[in-house]
């Protein structure tokens, strides 16, 4: 892939980046006022217990996910963007638009599922 086009993929990941981070900090204050209601509801222990619940769960989804994105912008720093991990073979534009994180190209992706 050129420069070009690695740039111009660079920017989308980059934007679901800032995305994420920023509904991850909307969900923490989500969490907040979960937290309250919970401490009013229950004793201060089970609150405790079900907001912890609740953050592990978001964290480990939206970590995942971070995980897949600094992956990709990896992959665009030594270039290795947009080439499938399995065949080596180039992954189709309209693919890496729909899936931006993905590491292998559709036929390589159904063989594996
Ligand atoms: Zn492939």
């Amino acid at each position: 892939m050129d420069t070009e086009r690695l740039i111009f993929f660079r920017d989308i990941i980059l934007s679901s980046r800032d995305k994420l981070l920023r509904s991850v900090k909307g969900i923490e204050s989500e969490i907040n006022a979960y937290m309250g209601q919970q401490l009013i509801e229950f004793n201060e222990r089970s609150g405790e217990e079900t907001a912890v619940h609740l953050l592990n769960k978001l964290d480990y989804r939206q970590k995942k996910e971070l995980s897949f994105i600094e992956e990709a912008l990896s992959r665009i720093r030594s270039k290795t963007y947009g080439i499938c991990i399995r065949c080596g073979k180039n992954i189709p534009e309209d693919r890496l638009l729909a899936l931006p994180y993905t590491t292998a190209c559709k036929p390589c992706a159904v063989k594996e599922t």
